[in-house]
């Protein structure tokens, strides 16, 4: 697990953009440890503060691009939802913006060990080039694998793509 990456001092100044404009990815491993990951997925979807993402293939590697077959491909990926997406029913198209809906006043509801794993795995920078170790290719690359059980769970969730 990652260190504990909050950095009052930087993101105090800063007011919390992260998180009042793009929540972070979740990796699988939140959802595999349940008895019925499907399960476990769907009802986080139904819930409406979690949502499925899209992103288009995954990271090249050494400077070496990933096969055609997923190069191109769609992959869905888990992550909290916007106050606008969950008012909404569906995910942003693109890059619009709007709080978490995990977002309190006094910072994320969540504990540290719960939230996603793109948020952990940020680092925060007074020059505001914050990067996560777990990005949104690395959350492609994790769910590839798993996109049948992400179909399956937003099918129980009754949500639609
Ligand atoms: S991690 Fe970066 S963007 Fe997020 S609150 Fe801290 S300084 Fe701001
Ligand atoms: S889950 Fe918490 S840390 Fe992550 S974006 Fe939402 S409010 Fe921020």
């Amino acid at each position: 697990m990652e260190d504990r990456n909050e950095r009052p001092d930087i993101c105090g100044p800063c007011g919390g953009e992260c998180c009042r404009t793009r929540p972070g990815f979740e990796a699988p491993e939140r959802f595999l440890r349940a008895a019925d990951p499907a399960a476990h997925l769907a009802a986080a979807l139904a819930s409406g503060e979690w949502l499925l993402a899209r992103h288009v293939g995954v990271p090249w590697r050494g400077g070496v691009p990933p096969p055609d077959e997923v190069r191109w491909r769609e992959i869905l990926c888990p992550r909290p939802a916007t106050v606008e997406e969950r008012r909404l029913g569906r995910a942003f198209a693109s890059g619009e913006r709007s709080p978490c809906v995990f977002l309190e006043e006094r910072g994320c509801r969540l504990a540290f060990a719960e939230r996603p794993r793109m948020c952990r795995s940020l680092e925060p920078s007074a020059a505001g080039e914050c990067l996560a170790a777990f990005g949104p290719g690395e959350a492609a690359a994790a769910w590839l694998p798993h996109q049948a059980l992400v179909e399956e769970a937003r099918r129980r969730a009754g949500v639609g793509r």
